[in-house]
Protein backbone atom coordinates (compact mmCIF):
# COMPACT_ATOMS: atom_id res chain seq x y z
CA UNK A 1 0.00 0.00 0.00
CA UNK A 2 1.60 3.45 -0.83
CA UNK A 3 1.36 6.45 1.00
CA UNK A 4 2.66 9.75 1.48
CA UNK A 5 5.55 11.04 2.97
CA UNK A 6 9.53 12.91 3.01
CA UNK A 7 12.60 11.49 1.91
CA UNK A 8 16.29 12.33 1.36
CA UNK A 9 17.50 10.78 -1.44
CA UNK A 10 21.13 11.58 -0.84
CA UNK A 11 23.29 13.34 2.42
CA UNK A 12 23.48 16.78 1.55
CA UNK A 13 20.20 17.94 -0.28
CA UNK A 14 17.09 18.46 1.45
CA UNK A 15 14.32 16.38 1.93
CA UNK A 16 11.31 16.34 -0.01
CA UNK A 17 8.09 14.28 -0.81
CA UNK A 18 8.34 11.09 -1.66
CA UNK A 19 5.68 7.75 -2.25
CA UNK A 20 6.50 4.92 -0.25
CA UNK A 21 5.09 1.46 0.05
CA UNK A 22 4.10 -0.21 3.26
CA UNK A 23 3.26 -3.48 3.84
CA UNK A 24 -0.55 -4.90 4.01
CA UNK A 25 -1.68 -5.79 7.76
CA UNK A 26 -0.67 -8.75 8.34
CA UNK A 27 -2.20 -11.08 11.10
CA UNK A 28 0.30 -9.30 14.28
CA UNK A 29 0.49 -5.88 12.14
CA UNK A 30 -1.74 -2.81 13.28
CA UNK A 31 -2.16 -0.11 10.92
CA UNK A 32 -1.71 3.63 12.12
CA UNK A 33 -2.57 6.62 10.95
CA UNK A 34 0.14 9.02 11.86
CA UNK A 35 -1.00 11.84 13.90
CA UNK A 36 2.37 13.47 15.47
CA UNK A 37 6.21 12.55 14.83
CA UNK A 38 9.15 14.04 17.23
CA UNK A 39 12.16 15.02 15.17
CA UNK A 40 15.17 13.90 16.58
CA UNK A 41 18.89 14.04 16.16
CA UNK A 42 19.44 11.29 15.24
CA UNK A 43 17.03 11.60 12.46
CA UNK A 44 19.82 14.24 10.74
CA UNK A 45 22.65 12.41 11.87
CA UNK A 46 21.38 9.55 9.25
CA UNK A 47 19.72 11.78 7.02
CA UNK A 48 24.04 12.94 6.82
CA UNK A 49 24.88 9.34 6.66
CA UNK A 50 27.15 10.41 9.88
CA UNK A 51 27.01 7.08 11.56
CA UNK A 52 27.52 5.46 7.69
CA UNK A 53 25.26 2.59 6.70
CA UNK A 54 22.34 4.66 5.41
CA UNK A 55 20.39 3.43 2.52
CA UNK A 56 18.36 5.78 0.69
CA UNK A 57 16.25 7.56 0.11
CA UNK A 58 15.41 7.50 3.83
CA UNK A 59 12.66 8.17 5.90
CA UNK A 60 13.64 9.00 9.06
CA UNK A 61 11.25 9.96 12.37
CA UNK A 62 10.89 7.20 15.88
CA UNK A 63 9.44 9.20 17.65
CA UNK A 64 5.55 8.51 16.59
CA UNK A 65 2.22 9.21 17.76
CA UNK A 66 -1.02 7.37 15.91
CA UNK A 67 -4.39 5.86 15.58
CA UNK A 68 -5.44 2.56 14.98
CA UNK A 69 -6.59 2.30 11.46
CA UNK A 70 -6.82 -1.26 10.69
CA UNK A 71 -5.86 -4.51 13.18
CA UNK A 72 -4.87 -8.19 11.60
CA UNK A 73 -6.66 -11.13 12.45
CA UNK A 74 -4.74 -12.45 15.19
CA UNK A 75 -4.23 -9.10 17.03
CA UNK A 76 -5.26 -9.10 20.65
CA UNK A 77 -3.76 -6.13 22.50
CA UNK A 78 -5.37 -2.97 20.32
CA UNK A 79 -8.79 -1.58 18.87
CA UNK A 80 -9.69 0.30 15.74
CA UNK A 81 -9.47 4.11 17.11
CA UNK A 82 -7.23 3.29 20.14
CA UNK A 83 -3.77 6.09 20.22
CA UNK A 84 -0.74 4.46 20.38
CA UNK A 85 3.00 5.01 20.17
CA UNK A 86 6.07 3.45 17.92
CA UNK A 87 9.49 4.19 18.91
CA UNK A 88 13.60 3.62 17.74
CA UNK A 89 12.35 -0.19 17.34
CA UNK A 90 10.15 -2.16 15.38
CA UNK A 91 11.02 -5.68 15.96
CA UNK A 92 14.13 -7.61 17.41
CA UNK A 93 15.05 -11.15 17.73
CA UNK A 94 12.42 -11.99 20.60
CA UNK A 95 14.06 -15.29 21.30
CA UNK A 96 17.57 -14.13 23.60
CA UNK A 97 17.32 -13.22 27.24
CA UNK A 98 17.29 -9.48 26.88
CA UNK A 99 14.22 -9.98 24.62
CA UNK A 100 12.59 -12.26 26.83
CA UNK A 101 13.23 -9.88 30.05
CA UNK A 102 11.52 -6.95 27.31
CA UNK A 103 14.51 -5.08 27.36
CA UNK A 104 14.71 -5.81 23.42
CA UNK A 105 16.92 -2.44 23.26
CA UNK A 106 19.82 -4.35 24.50
CA UNK A 107 19.08 -7.44 21.82
CA UNK A 108 21.59 -9.97 21.36
CA UNK A 109 20.20 -10.81 17.76
CA UNK A 110 18.80 -8.49 14.89
CA UNK A 111 16.82 -5.48 16.05
CA UNK A 112 14.86 -3.71 13.13
CA UNK A 113 15.11 -0.03 13.63
CA UNK A 114 11.78 2.00 13.14
CA UNK A 115 14.31 3.58 10.01
CA UNK A 116 16.92 3.04 7.51
CA UNK A 117 16.96 -0.87 8.71
CA UNK A 118 15.93 -4.11 6.37
CA UNK A 119 15.38 -7.15 8.08
CA UNK A 120 16.02 -10.92 6.83
CA UNK A 121 13.76 -11.89 4.39
CA UNK A 122 11.67 -8.49 3.97
CA UNK A 123 11.02 -7.62 0.32
CA UNK A 124 11.24 -3.10 1.74
CA UNK A 125 13.18 -1.35 4.13
CA UNK A 126 11.69 -0.01 6.78
CA UNK A 127 10.61 4.02 6.68
CA UNK A 128 9.80 5.67 9.97
CA UNK A 129 6.94 8.36 11.14
CA UNK A 130 7.92 11.79 8.55
CA UNK A 131 4.44 10.22 6.56
CA UNK A 132 1.01 9.46 6.73
CA UNK A 133 0.70 5.82 7.60
CA UNK A 134 2.28 3.26 9.80
CA UNK A 135 2.55 -1.01 10.26
CA UNK A 136 3.44 -2.42 12.49
CA UNK A 137 3.72 -5.76 15.25
CA UNK A 138 1.59 -4.93 17.52
CA UNK A 139 4.11 -6.20 20.09
CA UNK A 140 6.16 -3.11 18.89
CA UNK A 141 3.31 -0.83 19.97
CA UNK A 142 3.19 1.09 23.39
CA UNK A 143 -0.28 2.23 24.74
CA UNK A 144 -0.92 5.87 24.91
CA UNK A 145 -3.90 7.70 26.95
CA UNK A 146 -5.53 9.51 24.40
CA UNK A 147 -6.14 12.09 26.93
CA UNK A 148 -2.71 13.23 26.86
CA UNK A 149 -1.52 16.17 24.52
CA UNK A 150 -0.27 13.48 21.77
CA UNK A 151 1.85 16.39 20.36
CA UNK A 152 4.09 16.86 23.13
CA UNK A 153 3.76 12.84 24.00
CA UNK A 154 5.65 11.63 21.09
CA UNK A 155 9.12 12.85 21.77
CA UNK A 156 8.67 10.43 24.85
CA UNK A 157 9.08 7.32 22.71
CA UNK A 158 13.03 8.45 21.93
CA UNK A 159 14.02 11.50 24.40
CA UNK A 160 11.79 10.56 27.48
CA UNK A 161 12.64 6.72 27.56
CA UNK A 162 16.46 7.72 26.56
CA UNK A 163 16.15 9.67 30.24
CA UNK A 164 13.92 7.99 32.04
CA UNK A 165 15.60 4.59 31.65
CA UNK A 166 19.30 5.13 33.44
CA UNK A 167 17.25 7.55 36.17
CA UNK A 168 15.98 4.33 36.71
CA UNK A 169 18.44 1.94 36.24
CA UNK A 170 20.63 3.90 38.85
CA UNK A 171 17.75 4.53 41.10
CA UNK A 172 17.75 8.19 41.11
CA UNK A 173 15.56 9.44 44.10
CA UNK A 174 14.97 11.35 47.41
CA UNK A 175 18.86 12.97 47.87
CA UNK A 176 20.41 11.86 44.75
CA UNK A 177 22.63 14.61 43.39
CA UNK A 178 22.09 14.54 40.10
CA UNK A 179 23.55 16.35 37.29
CA UNK A 180 21.96 16.68 33.85
CA UNK A 181 25.05 17.39 31.21
CA UNK A 182 23.48 19.58 28.05
CA UNK A 183 20.12 20.95 27.93
CA UNK A 184 18.32 19.93 24.83
CA UNK A 185 16.24 17.45 23.65
CA UNK A 186 17.38 14.71 26.14
CA UNK A 187 18.79 16.64 28.69
CA UNK A 188 15.39 18.64 29.31
CA UNK A 189 13.65 15.82 29.63
CA UNK A 190 16.19 14.09 32.23
CA UNK A 191 15.95 17.52 34.09
CA UNK A 192 11.82 16.67 34.11
CA UNK A 193 12.36 13.11 35.01
CA UNK A 194 15.24 13.75 38.00
CA UNK A 195 12.81 16.59 39.71
CA UNK A 196 9.78 14.43 39.25
CA UNK A 197 11.65 10.92 40.95
CA UNK A 198 12.71 13.73 44.10
CA UNK A 199 16.12 14.38 43.16
CA UNK A 200 18.90 17.52 43.81
CA UNK A 201 19.30 18.85 40.47
CA UNK A 202 21.96 20.89 38.57
CA UNK A 203 22.09 21.37 34.95
CA UNK A 204 25.57 21.33 33.57
CA UNK A 205 26.18 23.81 30.29
CA UNK A 206 28.65 25.69 28.48
CA UNK A 207 27.88 28.98 28.13
CA UNK A 208 25.42 30.95 30.52
CA UNK A 209 22.34 30.67 27.59
CA UNK A 210 20.26 28.37 29.07
CA UNK A 211 20.30 29.59 32.66
CA UNK A 212 16.78 30.77 33.41
CA UNK A 213 15.62 27.64 31.14
CA UNK A 214 17.52 25.32 33.62
CA UNK A 215 15.55 26.95 37.03
CA UNK A 216 12.23 27.07 34.79
CA UNK A 217 12.46 23.15 34.90
CA UNK A 218 13.05 22.56 37.70
CA UNK A 219 16.75 22.42 38.57
CA UNK A 220 18.08 23.44 41.45
CA UNK A 221 21.81 25.31 40.76
CA UNK A 222 23.17 25.71 36.93
CA UNK A 223 26.97 25.77 36.68
CA UNK A 224 28.64 27.00 33.70
CA UNK A 225 31.76 24.74 33.41
CA UNK A 226 33.64 27.11 30.91
CA UNK A 227 33.29 29.39 33.81
CA UNK A 228 36.41 29.70 35.74
CA UNK A 229 35.92 28.81 39.05
CA UNK A 230 32.12 28.17 38.89
CA UNK A 231 31.93 24.42 39.35
CA UNK A 232 34.78 24.47 42.25
CA UNK A 233 32.07 23.77 44.76
CA UNK A 234 31.06 20.51 43.00
CA UNK A 235 34.29 18.49 42.79
CA UNK A 236 33.42 15.12 44.24
CA UNK A 237 29.55 15.99 44.36
CA UNK A 238 27.63 14.12 41.99
CA UNK A 239 26.28 11.05 42.51
CA UNK A 240 25.07 10.19 38.80
CA UNK A 241 25.78 12.62 35.74
CA UNK A 242 23.24 12.21 32.46
CA UNK A 243 25.66 13.14 29.67
CA UNK A 244 23.66 14.20 26.61
CA UNK A 245 26.39 15.92 25.01
CA UNK A 246 27.52 14.55 21.71
CA UNK A 247 29.78 16.99 20.69
CA UNK A 248 33.28 15.52 21.83
CA UNK A 249 34.21 16.90 25.55
CA UNK A 250 36.39 16.12 28.55
CA UNK A 251 35.68 13.02 30.43
CA UNK A 252 37.86 13.75 32.65
CA UNK A 253 36.83 16.54 34.34
CA UNK A 254 32.79 15.47 34.61
CA UNK A 255 34.39 12.41 36.45
CA UNK A 256 36.49 14.43 38.69
CA UNK A 257 32.68 16.36 39.63
CA UNK A 258 31.40 12.61 41.15
CA UNK A 259 31.39 11.98 44.34
CA UNK A 260 32.23 8.20 45.59
CA UNK A 261 30.58 5.55 43.52
CA UNK A 262 29.46 8.62 41.49
CA UNK A 263 28.49 7.18 38.26
CA UNK A 264 28.77 8.90 35.05
CA UNK A 265 26.36 7.67 32.00
CA UNK A 266 27.02 8.71 28.34
CA UNK A 267 23.59 9.21 26.22
CA UNK A 268 25.45 11.09 23.15
CA UNK A 269 27.95 9.55 20.44
CA UNK A 270 30.41 11.81 19.72
CA UNK A 271 32.06 11.54 15.87
CA UNK A 272 35.40 10.56 17.23
CA UNK A 273 36.52 8.95 20.65
CA UNK A 274 37.64 11.29 23.20
CA UNK A 275 40.95 10.37 25.80
CA UNK A 276 39.80 9.40 29.20
CA UNK A 277 42.39 9.22 31.97
CA UNK A 278 42.04 6.00 34.41
CA UNK A 279 43.15 7.81 37.32
CA UNK A 280 38.78 9.46 36.73
CA UNK A 281 38.00 6.27 37.77
CA UNK A 282 40.08 4.26 39.79
CA UNK A 283 39.73 7.79 42.15
CA UNK A 284 36.62 7.14 44.52
CA UNK A 285 35.86 4.27 42.34
CA UNK A 286 33.84 6.28 39.79
CA UNK A 287 32.21 4.29 36.74
CA UNK A 288 31.15 5.38 33.35
CA UNK A 289 29.28 3.87 31.83
CA UNK A 290 26.31 4.12 29.06
CA UNK A 291 22.83 4.22 28.19
CA UNK A 292 20.46 3.11 25.03
CA UNK A 293 16.89 4.13 24.70
CA UNK A 294 14.67 1.32 26.78
CA UNK A 295 12.58 -1.78 26.35
CA UNK A 296 8.99 -2.25 25.33
CA UNK A 297 8.67 -3.18 28.70
CA UNK A 298 10.01 -0.03 30.27
CA UNK A 299 8.59 2.65 27.85
CA UNK A 300 5.24 1.46 28.45
CA UNK A 301 6.26 2.35 31.89
CA UNK A 302 7.38 5.08 31.44
CA UNK A 303 4.39 6.42 29.31
CA UNK A 304 1.73 6.00 32.21
CA UNK A 305 4.28 7.16 34.73
CA UNK A 306 4.45 10.57 32.03
CA UNK A 307 0.24 10.02 31.91
CA UNK A 308 -0.42 10.02 35.83
CA UNK A 309 2.37 13.06 36.38
CA UNK A 310 1.58 15.45 33.93
CA UNK A 311 5.11 14.64 32.49
CA UNK A 312 5.56 16.39 28.69
CA UNK A 313 7.98 17.05 26.58
CA UNK A 314 8.40 21.27 25.60
CA UNK A 315 7.57 21.37 21.86
CA UNK A 316 7.55 23.60 18.87
CA UNK A 317 5.19 21.97 16.70
CA UNK A 318 5.72 21.93 12.85
CA UNK A 319 4.81 20.89 9.69
CA UNK A 320 5.72 18.41 7.39
CA UNK A 321 6.73 20.65 4.63
CA UNK A 322 9.03 22.70 7.37
CA UNK A 323 11.26 20.16 8.01
CA UNK A 324 14.76 21.36 6.19
CA UNK A 325 14.16 24.49 8.17
CA UNK A 326 13.72 22.77 11.63
CA UNK A 327 16.88 20.79 10.48
CA UNK A 328 18.71 23.75 10.27
CA UNK A 329 17.28 25.07 13.26
CA UNK A 330 18.16 22.27 15.26
CA UNK A 331 22.18 22.22 13.99
CA UNK A 332 22.18 26.14 15.15
CA UNK A 333 20.71 24.72 18.89
CA UNK A 334 17.74 26.84 17.81
CA UNK A 335 14.39 24.85 19.46
CA UNK A 336 12.71 24.39 22.82
CA UNK A 337 13.27 21.50 23.31
CA UNK A 338 11.86 18.90 20.28
CA UNK A 339 9.98 20.06 17.27
CA UNK A 340 7.12 17.93 16.44
CA UNK A 341 5.46 17.00 12.78
CA UNK A 342 1.84 17.39 12.96
CA UNK A 343 0.97 15.27 10.10
CA UNK A 344 -2.56 17.31 9.20
CA UNK A 345 -1.30 19.98 8.98
ZN1 LIG B 1 15.90 9.50 18.75
ZN1 LIG C 1 16.85 -10.44 21.09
Amino acid sequence: MQTQAYAAFDATSPLVPHTIDRRETGANDIQIEILFCGVCHSDIHQVKNEWNGTTYPIVPGHEVVGKVTQIGTAVTRYQLGDILGVGCFVDSCRTCNPCKEGEENFCEGAVTWTYNSKPAGASLPTYGGYSKLMVVDEQYALRVDPNMDLSRVAPLLCAGITTYSPLKHWKVGKGTKLAVLGLGGLGHMAVKFGVAFGAEVTVLSSSDKKHDDALELGAKYFVNYNKVGESDCFKNYFDLIIDSVSAPHDLNFFLSLLGKDGTVVLLGIPPTNVDFNHRSVISKRRSLSGSSIGGTKETQEMLDYCAANNIYSDVEVISLSEINTAYERMLNNDVKYRFVIDLNR
